[in-house]
């Protein structure tokens, strides 16, 4: 099977707004979302907000506070059983 999917991925990155890379977690992220989310599931991470729990997360300020970026993961629809799914979305 060939996916072409260069039109699809002009979309955004839910989270952060970088270039999606491909389906992971169930929606369109891009690459860097992708491994933070990866990581902070395996690795079974607890972060801290210094902030009031809603800092902007964008392309350029993705890396300040992990916290607010996997609660923008969440909201935006990743989930952790999508891990064990990978490849058998349409
Ligand atoms: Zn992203
Ligand atoms: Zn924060």
């Amino acid at each position: 099977m060939d996916y072409s999917y260069d039109e699809d991925l002009d979309e955004l990155c839910p989270v952060c707004g970088d270039k999606v890379s491909g389906y992971h977690y169930g929606l369109l992220t891009c690459e860097s979302c992708k491994g933070f989310f990866k990581r902070t599931v395996q690795n079974n991470k607890h972060y801290t907000c210094t902030e009031s729990q809603s800092c902007k997360i964008d392309k350029t300020q993705r890396k300040r506070c992990p916290f607010c970026r996997f609660q923008k993961c969440l909201t935006v629809g990743m989930r952790l059983e999508g891990a064990r799914r990978a490849g058998l979305h349409p």
